[in-house]
């Protein structure tokens, strides 16, 4: 027969081998970080090179809008030329549209820039992706054991979990609320052995603080739950 405090005690274990287990899932073994970093930046700089050229091809596109606004006040004011009346009107007009062209102009120099940014940037990315399948291809076969390995663990972990379900379902609500709080300041240990360190003596093992003798007399007699009054964790006391 298992008392609530030896469920409570197992299920303290069992998500103890959650928390390992999740944290060893979730790091890289040493030996493949340089590998996983590697990938990392040639997908990086692959992802780079696409995003210049895709920016580079949008402000050409609105440089090339512009270009063609200007274009078509152009023709209006030329148009404008012939009807004018006086020679004031007339160089008022001519310095607009010297205005005008030498927006057109500054855009046309950075058409220019651009198309050279856009040829450099296409051969960059040319050559990241004809070189991306092997290198992720390599990426994925020194990765393999260790995917494995994490699937591996996945299915331990949600077997664990499922037995932690079960464990909760039979403990009382109440106690269970208190060891969850506990378990949440006291790094996921909120049940404590309690080991004898003398004939008469005992103490947490936890926090290795002695128990008074009177609150070991406790711990043999009532069906109270008992806490180590130095460190406040459930006492777990097998006799
Ligand atoms: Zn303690």
């Amino acid at each position: 027969m298992t008392s609530p405090l030896d469920r409570l005690f197992l299920l303290q274990e069992v998500l103890l081998e959650v928390d390992v287990k999740t944290q060893r899932r979730g790091k890289t073994p040493d030996h493949l970080v340089h590998i996983e970093a590697a990938y990392h930046d040639a997908r990086r700089l692959r992802d780079a090179a696409g995003a210049v050229l895709s920016q580079a091809e949008e402000r050409k596109k609105i440089l090339d809008g512009e270009i063609q606004d200007f274009d078509e006040q152009l023709k209006k004011y030329q148009q404008q030329l012939q009807s004018v009346k006086t020679s004031r009107e007339y160089s008022a007009l001519l310095n607009e549209i010297d205005g005008i062209k030498r927006e057109v102009r500054t855009r046309e120099d950075e058409l220019l820039a651009l198309d050279e940014a856009v040829a450099g940037s296409s051969t960059e990315l040319d050559r990241r992706d004809e070189a991306f399948p092997a290198e992720e291809a390599g990426y994925e076969e020194q990765m393999k054991e260790w995917r494995a390995e994490q699937t591996a663990l996945d299915a331990e972990i949600a077997r664990a979990n499922k037995r932690a379900e079960s464990l909760r379902s039979e403990l009382e609500p109440r106690l269970l609320k208190t060891f969850e709080l506990i378990r949440h300041r006291r790094a996921g240990v909120a049940v404590a052995r309690v080991e004898m360190v003398g004939p008469q003596t005992a103490a947490c093992s936890a926090c290795h603080v002695r128990l008074r003798p009177q609150l070991l007399s406790d711990l043999r007699l009532s069906k109270e739950t008992v806490f180590c009054e130095s460190c406040k964790r459930i006492l777990y006391w097998i006799p």
